[in-house]
């Protein structure tokens, strides 16, 4: 039993309430199976940021706030304080006024904190005699480190950098923010965090992961400003040895386990543009913003038109002198109405007093942004016109994102040629307006599609004509595939992991082990990007579970050393791989930095969320070659 809600703070939010979360605070906090059916079902909405009146009759929202009023004013007992799966299924669907297929409930329980995701004892816990070692204080080593604490198996986490945070702590260019919904973005367990935006910039986000690891009580375990510089598998400790660099000098740790949390864009790549090196005034990569650099009246060149330079561009375009963008390849972008909006604070208010409103709020934004769009990025053989499209979904969508270009750059025709993508929509990396369109017809911005030949010492030379520039902005991505192999990983028989994904070609059964390099787990590993939509978050507690149910059952198990199968890899990557040949971002006529030069899909994965999960749950341990403890 809780006290009821102040009623006048209630009644000054309930007009910002998402009516489709209401209903279900009403049945969840009365069980009373009205809320679910009509005339109370919403309509289905596909906007990422829906409607709040859910497409209800005027009479029918205020009778429902009318009800939440009276309702959560009173003391509070909930009727169901945690639906079960047949609930959950139930009330998805009600809640969103579409089929959401029941197999969802068991990921959305734990997405909503109804269910743990964590892994615990099966009996009273064990001891471990080194710690679990994690590369890495991003929200992967973060997510696994929690994990561990609550067990009580010891652990430590290798930082680079002198905060934690990863990503948010290294990306600091202009306009740097999610762009997945933060209700979704972030960890199913924790405090819930009042975010200000639905999409919200990188100053909150590090903020978030600073509090969660405070909170997870992990910032002691972790060695700043330190780095690996070499991991080797000792066979006959079953160890892995460590090798460090930090402020107190060099050392070996040995760890039962290790966890590569560095994930695939974290090593920027620099193009190799001749004459690179020439240029004479200030040049910046978008993953290493200099906090002292200013673009205020400068001549700036942007190499790039990816997610960074889509957000970079529109930031600093009413600050610069002139903007040169330099574009490789025309991008789709997917307008999203209410991008960059904040959240109101009555909505805000919501969030963090109404029981079970934060839960099933981040259950729409999970839905809305989950699986939907996988199944339209498949190839249908009938289809006749692959090359503009992968089936008939996915060519109204390109008529909807033409569309918008058009309107965006109505006027201007030689804008709308140069933007114009020619292959289907998706098949590079999802790309949400920030106000790109708006940013390239600024007076101040020239677009330049012609290749570009040469970096000189005052700029750029491409298409024949020199363009001066006081800073070059590389926005070109990263090297994403080496990923673990970047610390210098030797596992059995002296096999350095960078040999074993020569070609820049990583495999790892489901993203996360190896064959020859035992006891090591990889968090955001090979095909494990989320390229259909969903939150990167989701994924890397997948992993984490999965690792830490390994390192469980090892311990529970006196196990040693756990490797995984050679032929339990290769079936999982030919199915990988079968399954990307259907997909969308295998297709010609592009290049996504999902694909290695070899042209196979080594970066993204294949499967729905959903499936995902199920295959992670737990680790198999007949797919494994095991060593007992000695
Ligand atoms: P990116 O998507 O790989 O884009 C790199 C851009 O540089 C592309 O336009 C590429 O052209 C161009 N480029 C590369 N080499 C070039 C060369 N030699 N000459 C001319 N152009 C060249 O990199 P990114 O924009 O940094 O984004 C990488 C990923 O980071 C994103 O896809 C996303 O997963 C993540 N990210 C997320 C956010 C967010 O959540 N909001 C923001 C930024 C980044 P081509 O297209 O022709 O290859």
């Amino acid at each position: 039993m809780t006290g009821g809600l102040p009623r006048d703070a209630l009644a000054a939010a309930l007009p910002d309430a998402d009516l489709r979360v209401l209903i279900i605070v009403l049945w969840q906090v009365t069980g009373d199976d009205r809320w679910l059916n009509l005339p109370h079902m919403p309509t289905r909405d596909v906007n990422l940021i829906a409607d709040e009146g859910a497409g209800l009759p005027e009479d029918v929202q205020a009778e429902i706030r009318a009800a939440a009023l009276e309702i959560l004013s009173r003391p509070i007992e909930a009727a169901i304080p945690v639906p079960t799966e047949d609930h959950t299924a139930v009330a998805m669907r009600a809640c969103l006024g579409e089929r959401v297929p029941a197999e969802y409930a068991p990921m959305m329980r734990e997405e909503m904190g109804f269910a743990p995701r964590q892994v615990t004892w099966s009996g009273d816990p064990v001891q471990a005699k080194h710690p679990v070692i994690i590369v890495g204080a991003g929200a992967s080593g973060i997510a696994l480190a929690a994990n561990l604490k609550t067990l009580g198996i010891p652990f430590v986490i290798i930082e680079q950098n002198a905060e934690v945070g990863g990503t948010w702590l290294v990306n600091s260019y202009p306009g740097c923010a999610v762009d997945t919904p933060n209700h979704a973005y972030s960890f199913s367990f924790g405090a819930r965090h009042p975010w200000t935006r639905y999409f919200s910039r990188r100053d909150e986000l590090l903020q978030y992961m600073i509090d969660r690891s405070d909170e997870f009580g992990i910032r002691d375990h972790i060695h700043f400003q330190t780095r690996v510089t070499g991991c080797t598998w000792n066979a006959d400790t079953a160890c892995w040895q460590v090798h460090i660099t930090g402020p107190d000098g060099d050392a070996v740790l040995q760890g039962i386990a290790l966890i590569p949390a560095i994930g695939p864009i974290s090593d920027p790549r620099y193009p190799d543009i001749p004459g690179l090196r020439d240029f004479q005034g200030q040049m910046v990569h978008s993953n290493r913003w200099p906090s002292d650099i200013d673009v205020s009246g400068k001549r700036v060149a942007v190499i790039g038109t990816g997610a960074s330079s889509m957000q970079i561009v529109p930031a600093i375009v009413d600050q610069v002198g002139s903007l040169t963008v330099y574009q490789r390849t025309a991008q789709w972008v997917r307008h999203i109405p209410r991008f960059r909006d904040a959240m109101t604070s009555s909505a805000q208010w919501l969030l963090q007093h109404v029981p079970f409103y934060a839960e099933w709020f981040r259950f729409t934004m999970l839905w809305r942004y989950g699986d939907g769009l996988l199944r339209t990025l498949r190839r249908d053989p009938d289809w006749p016109h692959p090359e503009r499209a992968m089936n008939r979904i996915n060519d109204r969508h390109r008529v909807q994102m033409a569309e918008f270009i058009e309107d965006e750059l109505a006027g201007r025709p030689d804008l709308i040629e140069k933007c114009m993508p020619d292959y289907p929509p998706y098949a590079k990396r999802i790309l949400l307006d920030n106000g790109w369109y708006k940013a390239l017809r600024h007076p101040a911005t020239t677009l330049i599609t012609d290749r570009i030949d040469q970096i000189t010492a005052t700029g750029v030379h491409a298409g024949g004509d020199d363009r001066t520039a006081d800073i070059i902005i590389l926005a070109t991505g990263f090297n994403v595939f080496e990923n673990a192999a970047r610390l210098n990983v030797t596992g059995c028989g002296g096999q350095n992991l960078k040999d074993a994904w020569k070609d820049q070609d990583p495999k790892a059964h489901l993203g996360i082990t190896a064959p020859g390099f035992p006891n090591m787990f990889i968090l955001q590993g090979p095909n494990t990007v989320l390229a259909h939509g969903g939150s990167a978050i989701f994924t890397s507690e997948c992993q984490a579970r999965y690792a830490v149910g390994a390192i469980v059952g090892m311990l529970e198990n006196g196990i040693a050393a756990m490797d995984v199968r050679q032929d339990v890899h290769d079936a999982y990557m030919d199915r990988v791989d079968a399954e990307h040949r259907e997909l969308v971002w295998n297709h010609p006529g592009m290049t996504p930095w999902y694909r290695n030069p070899k042209g196979r899909v080594a970066a993204a994965i294949p499967w729905r969320l959903v499936d995902y999960r199920a295959m992670t749950w737990a680790p198999d341990f007949d797919e494994y070659h095991l060593t007992q403890a000695g």
